[in-house]
């Protein structure tokens, strides 16, 4: 086996996390070439959350499909009530059943009756961290590897996820990316290189949950200057009886959507990059 193949041996019990974006799946596919196969007690798992996008979903079917690769789709349904810890329930969906139009997350929002803001990531945390822990529970572990997608070029990513005073209860995290030393450039020269591909812009930031809050402001108006009504499922989680916006420190989503409203009248396009700190990535274990 190649040395570079050879940092990519796991063994079990583990889960894989399956983002749905390039990056892990280029892992999972240099996973499966290592140890020829999906290795005993090591699960695929994608934690559906309702607002990704169908490009995403199709990635994440195609790539199970043409590498012959079970992924578990697993929702968030609901705390287990009395646990001190908060554990969660779990469905398992396919790709034909998968929630599109964010129920899980609301169902979470309702059940906390808060909404996550960039503090308290509660979506993360619960609908992918807590979901697939119970998943691996139900496959009969107590204690398992997180398989994760960080690359070598995320350095703070590598250093939270290393940190010793991490909470490692829904995982002890495995970064084969970063012991291969991969950077995103060389996830993107594997993937042109593929009969096949994510269809979102690999220089765009439409990956993840579509308007997802840790999105710079710019970047969600953007993306609703093309597709307006993507704001709505936003906007109406922001007017719940809770009262609560998913930040503080900027406009509301139903402000964000009138600033692309406007833009959308204006040509050109008038939205500049900005020094505003890009997508943080959600990973599951992140
Ligand atoms: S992508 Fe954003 S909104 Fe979606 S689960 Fe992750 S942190 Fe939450």
């Amino acid at each position: 086996m190649p040395e570079n193949l050879a940092r990519y041996v796991v063994s079990g019990p583990a889960q894989i996390c399956f983002s749905g974006g390039r990056t892990s799946a280029y892992m999972l596919h240099q996973v499966l070439c290592a140890n020829c196969g999906l290795p005993r007690d090591c699960f695929v798992v994608f934690q559906n959350t309702g607002k990704e996008r169908e490009e995403t979903l199709a990635f994440v079917d195609e790539c199970a499909r043409r590498w012959s690769v079970p992924v578990a789709w697993i929702e968030w349904t609901g705390f287990i009530e009395g646990r001190a810890q908060r554990f969660c329930t779990y469905q398992l969906v396919t790709f034909e059943t998968a929630a599109r139009h964010g129920e899980p997350f609301a169902a979470m929002a309702r059940a906390t009756n808060m909404l996550p803001n960039p503090a308290a990531r509660l979506c993360t945390i619960n609908l992918k961290m807590r979901a697939s822990s119970a998943y691996m529970r139900a496959q009969g572990f107590e204690e398992w590897d997180s398989v994760i997608g960080i690359r070598a070029d995320e350095p703070r990513r590598v250093a939270r996820m290393m940190d010793p005073a991490r909470d490692n209860s829904n995982g002890v995290p495995v970064l084969p990316l970063v012991r291969a030393n991969v950077t995103k450039a060389d996830v993107l020269a594997f993937w042109r290189a593929q009969p096949f591909d994510l269809q979102l812009d690999p220089m765009g930031d439409l990956g993840n949950c579509d308007c997802c809050f840790l999105k710079a402001h710019h970047k969600i108006v953007r993306a609703l200057v093309a597709e307006p009504w993507r704001a709505d499922w936003w906007i109406g989680q922001e007017s719940a009886e809770h009262g609560a916006t998913f930040r503080n420190d900027r406009p509301p989503y139903r402000d964000l959507k009138r600033e692309a409203l406007f833009y959308a009248r204006q040509i050109p396009l008038a939205l500049e990059d900005t020094d505003e700190a890009p997508l943080v990535d959600c990973f599951c274990g992140d």
